[in-house]
Formats: structure tokens, sequence, C-alpha cells
């Protein structure tokens, strides 16, 4: 295949309410410009879009910051469960794992099942998948993810999320937010693929289904392809990655496709976000939270929402 399109990107490490101080808005910055320069390089490089997907999803769930793999949230019985789902829009397919343990990379299981004929597994059938691949057994749990359960259960899990990101500033003022990270990409062949993963809301009843490996959560055709964040049940509700893909593949344009979709989402009073890419290259960022935080390469530079104005709900660079 030629190579001929310019690449994009966009990433996110959650969405919530608002990030407290400089210090942890500067340090997302930093880790998620880092990522971003990583991946796009990449992507010139030329490799596959669902390559460079996976790729960004391992940085972000290697980063205790945010919440999926090391730093994952912990349910309400004080385990980590997590879920990771990956579309590629040329293959057409989804897969993904759900509420899978002691695995460092879950994108990886994600990943290997592109081409199984059973493409999503949950938890026993993840475990087993992990075994029969012989990946090392790995704790992602962080000092400060135990600190924020231990609080909350002394305040008998008062919050409905865990904290957007693993911040310490974030644990003293004890604010719900929330976390999980994706990765959109276009890479030089014009092909779109998408990855989600996430250590779910946190504190949640065991058993509990995040979005993330659902295509409510993460979606892709050969148009369009969008990642969430934020409440899972509010995400579901609104079918949110799915309906936005569906409505540019149906010829509506990427940013009418985020306005329509986050103004029925702000009349429903969700609590999420999203970050998107199109095939003709355009970005789009939309949230009902107070924040999403995103970073992105226009082909040019890299940008982030960390710090839009007050009220904004989409963005869209064409
Ligand atoms: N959507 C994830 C979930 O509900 C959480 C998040 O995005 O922070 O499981």
């Amino acid at each position: 295949m030629k190579s001929q399109v310019q690449p994009k990107l966009i990433i996110h490490g959650g969405a919530g309410s608002s990030l407290h101080g400089k210090g942890g808005l500067e340090a997302v910055r930093r880790s998620l410009h880092a990522i971003v320069e990583e991946v796009y390089t990449l992507l010139l490089s030329g490799v596959d879009a669902s390559v460079a997907v996976v790729r960004g999803c391992q940085l972000l769930e290697d980063d205790p910051r945010f919440n999926a793999g090391t730093g994952s949230v912990l349910q309400s019985d004080g385990q980590i469960r997590m879920s990771a789902s990956l579309m590629d829009s040329a293959s057409g397919h989804f897969s993904g794992v759900i509420n899978v343990s002691r695995v460092k990379n879950p994108i990886n299981l994600a990943h290997f099942l592109q081409s199984s004929p059973d493409r999503v597994l949950s938890d026993y059938g993840a475990a087993e998948l992990a075994r029969e691949l012989q990946l090392p057994i790995y704790n992602g749990l962080t000092d400060l993810r135990l600190q924020e359960w231990i609080q909350e259960r002394q305040d008998n899990f008062k919050h409905t999320m865990a904290g957007v990101v693993a911040d310490t500033e974030m644990l003293e003022t004890s604010n719900a937010g929330r976390g999980t990270i994706g990765v959109v990409v276009l890479d030089t062949y014009g092909k779109l693929a998408v990855g989600t993963s996430t250590g779910g809301k946190g504190f949640e009843r065991i058993g509990r289904v995040s979005d993330s490996a659902m295509p409510a959560g993460n979606y892709a055709t050969s148009y369009a392809a969008v990642s969430c964040t934020g409440i899972g049940e509010d995400i579901i509700d609104e079918c949110l990655a799915a309906k936005i893909v569906v409505r540019v593949t149906d010829g509506m344009s990427l940013q009418e496709a985020m306005k329509k979709s986050f103004a029925e989402a702000h009349d429903h009073k969700r609590d999420f976000g999203a970050i998107a890419l199109d095939a003709t290259g355009a970005i789009a960022w939309g949230k009902t939270s107070q924040v999403i935080l995103a970073a992105f390469h226009d082909g040019d530079k890299i940008g982030d929402t960390l710090e839009l104005p007050e009220g904004t709900e989409v963005g869209c660079i064409v």
C-alpha cells in the first residue's frame, strides 16, 4: 500500500472535574505530550494505525497517573479489574477484554483477539488467554490508588467514581473524577483505528461492565473513530462512540456529529467526554464533564485541551 496521507493522532487520559492546581496540570501535559510525540514519530515512520494505537495505549497504561493498566483504580472489593478494546477500521473488527486482572497491558490482549473468531472475552476467559500467551503475572496497584480506596472506604464509598488521574492533590481533596485512556489514529495509508483501556470507574460492584470494551465507548469505521471516557453508564445510554461514528459514516461532518451528539448528551445530563478523528484528518473532542485530558498532533504541532475556556463543549480542527 502506498503511504500518502498526513497522519493524525489524538489521545486522552480521562475526563472529569477540574484538575486542581498547575502542578497536576503541567505533569499531565508533560505525560500526554511525550506520548503524542512518540506515537506520532511512529506514525511518520509508516506503522499501521492499529499498531500505533496499541503502542499509545501501552504508554498510557504504563503511566501510573492514568486509570488504566498500572495505576488502575480499585473496585468495591479492593481488587483491580481492567477492560480494554481495539477497533481497526480496515478489518472492521472490534476486539476486547472485560474485567481482566494481573496483566500489565490489557490492550495487548485486545490486540491479540483482533484475529480470533471469539473477539471479546470476559474475566475467566481473559485470564485463561493471558495464561495461554504466558504473560507474566503483574500487579498494577499503586500506593496512591490503595490510599484512595482506603479513604473512600472510611467515607463509606460516597463518591461515584475514583480520581481522574493519580494526583496527590486530588487525593487530598478527595475529588470525584474520571480516568481511562484512549488513542485515535489516522495512519499514513488513510486508515483509522481506536483503542480504549480502563480500570473502570472505581469502587464499583464486582461484575460491573465498563463501556470501554463496548462499541458504545470505542468504535471506528473507515470514516471516523471515537474513544470515550467518563461515567460508563452514561456513555452506554447514549451509545456515544458508535452514534458519532455512524453519523459521520452516513454523511454528517465530524464537527456536526460531535455538536449534535454532545447537545443531546447535555440535554440528558450526561457526564463524559470523547475524542475523535475522521478520514479527512479532522480532529475533535467533546465533553459534558468539566475537563477532558486530551492531546493531539495536527500534522504540524502538538496541542491539548487542558485549559479550554469555560463552557467549551466541543472543539474541532479541520
Ligand atoms: N468509562 C469508564 C468506565 O465507566 C471510566 C472512565 O472513563 O473513567 O468504566
